[in-house]
């Protein structure tokens, strides 16, 4: 019996859950962090909340007598995968990162790409103002507060706790949307700029679809770095396959 923590608040990390929950070699359990006020639970055994930085993960992982770890966490969640390879490391345990490809630009899209939230920001202060539309989550939105020349509409799955541009519309939400949505949404608000993180996936990618179709120019945060030397597939069936090849 291989025993795996999972390290989720991810699609992936819910298919994985499933995937191991269904094979009788594996016993699962799955780790959220507790942002979520009402998250989509995995099958299976879950646990809720921070472990109290690398060195509690690693402590974690031995007084349950883990066999692998998997960070299946959002591509920015980047202190939980720094934890998570530097408790493995320590722990001497194997670690698997699933990580979904990032977007790329299609042919008509007018992307320019920053590399962090706060530069989202500044690219958009250069600028004379507008209408834009934010999606880069409760924990980012407060970046936007300074800037009064334009109008936001932010889209939060649970409402952000600080502070927020004098101008804007609230918009809870959650995924998946659709293109017809996501198109309705831009046209309906007057959006002519959209920023957004390079998360990838399927599940919310339909804005980009629409702002293309809209000519609405997007601005892109890359993704963080990843911690080094950690293996990393794409999907949560490889990851499967890789635990099943190694048990
Ligand atoms: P983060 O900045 O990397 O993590 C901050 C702290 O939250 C970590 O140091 C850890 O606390 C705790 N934590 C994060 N993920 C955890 C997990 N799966 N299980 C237990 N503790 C966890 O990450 P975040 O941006 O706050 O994201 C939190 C969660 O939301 C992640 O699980 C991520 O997959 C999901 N999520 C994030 C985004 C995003 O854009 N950042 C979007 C969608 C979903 P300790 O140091 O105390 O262990």
């Amino acid at each position: 019996m291989t025993h795996v923590l999972v390290l989720g608040g991810t699609a992936e990390a819910r298919e994985i859950a499933r995937l191991l929950h269904d094979d009788d070699g594996f016993e699962v359990l799955s780790s959220l962090a507790g942002r979520v006020a009402n998250p989509r639970l995995p099958v299976g055994p879950t646990r809720i909340g921070g472990f109290g930085g690398p060195s509690g993960l690693a402590t974690f992982l031995a007084d349950g007598a883990f066999d692998a770890l998997i960070d299946a966490t959002h591509p920015f969640a980047a202190t939980i995968s720094r934890s998570a390879a530097s408790a493995a490391a320590a722990a001497g345990l194997p670690l698997l990162a699933v990580v979904r490809p990032e977007w790329v630009p299609a042919e008509d899209d007018s992307w320019t790409r920053v590399p962090t939230v706060p530069a989202a920001a500044a690219e958009l202060a250069r600028r004379p103002g507008g209408r834009a539309m934010l999606t880069t989550g409760r924990q980012d939105a407060h970046e936007f507060a300074a800037l009064d020349d334009w109008w936001f509409l932010v889209r939060v799955v649970d409402a952000p706790s600080g502070p927020l541009p004098r101008r804007h519309d609230l918009l809870r939400a959650r995924g998946p949307y659709t293109i017809d949505s996501e198109r309705a949404l831009l046209h309906e608000h007057r959006i002519d700029l959209l920023v957004t993180k390079n998360s990838g996936g399927d599940l919310v990618s339909a804005k980009l679809a629409a702002a293309r179709e809209l000519g609405v120019e997007v601005v892109m945060v890359d993704r963080p770095a990843r911690p080094a030397g950690v293996p990393v597939v794409a999907t949560a069936a490889q990851a499967y396959a890789e635990l099943v090849a190694r048990a």
